[in-house]
């Protein structure tokens, strides 16, 4: 009888045995999505456990996210029962290093009970920086620093690799002393930010041989999930790791290079991913470490897998056959044993509020055939996306997570934003009060906050109460005094405007007169143009509502519903956070140029933005088991103001025999049928037939001609939205303008 090990084995194929089996030396597994990557390192760890080759805690493994850590201890659990004592390392890159700086916290002038700053907490510490330097905040920005630190971090410079060159971007010539201050500092309040968990450990690995021996002994095996998503410092810290123990470590300044000779015999490593599912350049990750894992890793068996067990024929072939529009990669091929199954569909829907009720219908018919909302997920390319979905589901009363990120509702300029207006609405919301009385910053410290708590609680009274009464005594330094008088006078103000303008006037209003935008709009950090996207969002999302009112209530209601880990309940979260997950039925909103591909990638001279953001659509559709279903809208209103879009050249990039057209069901649209789009839109006629021909593929085949994106290898009669050629020269308007 075969022994119980042998069950994880039975269910593999050839290939993928292979690689579970070649315990000795580095292995690499480069293959498609859904061809059991993931499966074959969970296995692989179950072989070495009932093999005696390790016992649990000397194996290492690091997942992209802590879900997937969570995933693959659940797996392991399930494959080897409750035979196996102790757990493996299993967690992201970054929760591994921290685990072990802990331990050596004081090697690194740290304590073990160090606390990890948020970026909240950094960008205080980095303004601090620059007052003490005299250097302006509002031409240098904190944040703007913080995230050249954190690009360094990434790339695993302490602060005197740092290339002056770069040091020099910042503050006339002081980024590097800035950086090297900051880390000082960090030093005296024990304290850690994210990117320090990886790039101490590395120094802490350097400077300490003995303490890098040590676990270069632990770890016998190390295993690595989605490879192709490492950045140089994550690739330094595993090339230390896996040296055999009491070899020379690797010099200083290493960065990997062509030419970096590997200086040691190397490890039973096990790295797998996908160059097609690389989408992490943007934060620094290198798709070249994937490509380079033969050379750095001599005598690497490299293991490919061909067949896909996740998704159906159609699905396979469609993502198939947009990716390879990309030149910059491997190529391989992939297979399925599955059925066909359903053609991806693609529909448009007149505006962005269309598509979301369209893909609100088609979720309910699939619950009502039976599907669990569990098996269904919405993927979008950018995060204020979600604000719809998130709307319109509370509307039919779906109960829906966010993964990955918090809800819309929940982001902190959303909060802040509704702060100010729950303070218009209801003056003594003393939450509320307190979160923006010094947001933006108007001198209006911690001191002066609990002054105010005094002060109300003595009278019992809320805290805009206090502010309006203690702006009147001396009890305030002037120039406080003066700043919270303005701030109760702008309050009182909007206030007697909220009676008379609509509210969605009354946000810009405020936004704008309280400086919240502006803070914002100075902000040169990434993820500053998110947040005021996200801002303009939700102005717009208190259209739907009568009045002020209205939204709030609708607010506390979508905020309330907070449903438990195992509700089933549809998922909502970016292509992003959706790497290595899947889903029975997966809807892809939001297929238009500008918007996915996203302006940023398209306004990149190379091509590498563009291609990057093709793996984006790929990692998407290879996500659905059975159903693959994308959409794109005609208008939709993106930074504030409502566009004509054209919908995305991705989708022009699938092949007609595997995609069907669909028509939205979410109301008139472009049908040209209904109420609702007539009533709204005087346009809808023209409209209508504007989407039922194919002008807008024939626009895009005009575009990429002249824009020198070959080898699309479509003429118009194979493309799947050639059909109708016969409408094609009557088409009433032209998108392009
Ligand atoms: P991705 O690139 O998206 O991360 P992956 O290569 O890691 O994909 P897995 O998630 O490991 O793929 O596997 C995809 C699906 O196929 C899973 O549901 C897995 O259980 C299943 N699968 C993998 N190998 C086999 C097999 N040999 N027999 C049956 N099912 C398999
Ligand atoms: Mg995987």
């Amino acid at each position: 009888a075969a022994a119980p090990a042998a069950q994880y084995l039975s269910g593999l194929n050839p290939e993928q045995r292979d690689a579970v089996e070649t315990l000795d030396g580095p292995v690499l597994v480069l293959a498609g999505a859904g061809t059991g990557k993931t499966k074959v390192l969970t296995s692989r760890i179950a072989h070495i456990l009932s093999m005696g080759r390790a016992r649990p805690g000397e194996i290492l493994s690091v997942t992209f996210t802590n879900k997937a850590a969570r995933e693959m201890k659940h797996r392991l659990g399930i494959m080897l029962g409750q035979a196996v004592e102790g757990m493996p390392w299993l967690g992201t890159f970054h929760s591994i290093g921290g685990r072990i700086l802990r331990t050596h916290a004081e090697l690194v002038q740290l304590k073990s009970n160090f606390t990890v700053l948020d970026t909240d907490d950094q960008i205080r510490l980095l303004k601090q920086l620059l007052q003490a330097d005299n250097i302006d905040d509002k031409r240098w920005p904190a944040r703007m620093l913080a995230n050249l630190i954190d690009g360094w971090k990434n790339r695993g410079l302490t602060p005197s690799q740092v290339p002056s060159g770069e040091a020099a971007v910042f503050g006339n010539g002081k980024g590097g002393k800035l950086y090297a201050a900051y880390q000082d500092r960090l030093k005296t309040l024990n304290a850690a930010d994210f990117g320090d968990l990886l790039l101490e450990c590395i120094r802490l690995f350097r400077e300490h041989p003995d303490v890098l021996k040590q676990y270069q002994q632990r770890f016998k095996y190390i295993l690595v999930d989605e490879y192709q998503d490492t950045n140089v410092a994550q690739y330094l810290w595993l090339r230390l790791l896996s040296q055999a123990p009491g070899q020379r470590v690797l010099p200083e300044a290493d960065a990997p290079s062509a030419d970096s000779k590997p200086t040691a015999p190397l490890k039973n490593i096990c790295c797998v991913g996908d160059d097609d599912q690389s989408i992490y350049g943007w934060r620094g990750a290198e798709v070249d470490n994937i490509l380079r894992f033969e050379h750095d890793f001599p005598g690497a068996k490299v293991v490919r897998l061909e067949r896909n067990y996740r998704s159906t024929g159609h699905i396979l072939a469609a993502a198939s056959h947009l990716i390879a529009h990309n030149e910059g990669r491997l190529g391989k091929t992939l297979r399925t044993e599955d059925v066909d199954g359903e053609k991806v569909t693609v529909t448009g829907s007149w505006d962005s509020e269309e598509e979301a009720r369209a893909i609100g219908e088609e979720i309910e018919q699939l619950q009502r055939e039976g599907n669990k909302l569990n098996d269904i997920a919405i993927l979008v390319r950018a995060s204020f996306q979600m604000r719809e979905f998130e709307d319109r589901f509370v509307t039919l009363g779906l109960p829906y997570r966010v993964i990955g990120g918090p809800r819309f509702y929940e982001r902190a300029e959303i909060r802040d934003a509704l702060a100010y207006l729950r303070v218009i609405n209801s003056p003594a919301d003393d939450l509320a009060f307190e979160r923006i009385v010094n947001v933006p910053k108007r001198g209006l410290g911690d001191a002066t906050v609990q002054m105010l708590h005094d002060h109300a609680r003595r009278r019992r009274i809320p805290l805009s109460e206090a502010a309006r009464q203690v702006v009147e005594t001396d009890e305030m330094k002037p120039k406080a005094r003066g700043s919270l008088r303005d701030l109760m006078m702008s309050f009182e103000r909007w206030r007697t405007q909220s009676e008379v303008m609509p509210h969605t006037e009354l946000a810009e209003v405020v936004l704008d007169e309280s400086g919240y935008t502006d803070m914002w709009q100075k902000d040169r950090s990434a993820d500053a143009a998110g947040r005021l996207e996200n801002l303009k969002e939700l102005v717009r999302s208190m259209e739907e509502f009568e009045n002020l009112q209205g939204f709030l209530e609708h607010i506390s209601l979508v905020m309330d519903r907070e449903g438990g880990a195992d509700e089933d309940a549809v998922s909502v979260m970016t292509l992003h956070s959706a790497k290595g997950l899947e889903f029975d039925n997966v809807f892809l909103p939001g297929w238009e140029e500008g918007l996915f591909p996203h302006q940023r990638a398209l306004d990149d001279q190379g091509r590498a933005g563009l291609e990057e953001e093709r793996r984006l659509a790929h990692v998407g559709i290879t996500r659905a088991r059975r159903r693959a279903k994308l959409y794109f809208a005609t208008n939709r209103r993106i930074h504030g103001t409502w566009n004509t879009t054209m919908p995305s050249r991705f989708l022009d990039e699938l092949p007609a025999a595997n995609v069907e057209i669909t028509e939205s069901k979410g109301g008139s649209g472009w049908g040209g049928a209904g109420g609702y789009g007539a009533s709204r839109f005087d346009n809808v006629e023209s409209f209508g037939s504007s989407y039922s021909t194919p002008g807008w593929q024939r626009a895009q085949a005009n575009r990429s001609r002249g824009g020198g994106q070959g080898g699309s290898g479509f003429s118009e009669g194979q493309s799947p939205f050639g059909g109708s050629s016969s409408s094609r020269n009557k088409r009433p308007m032209t998108i392009e303008g």
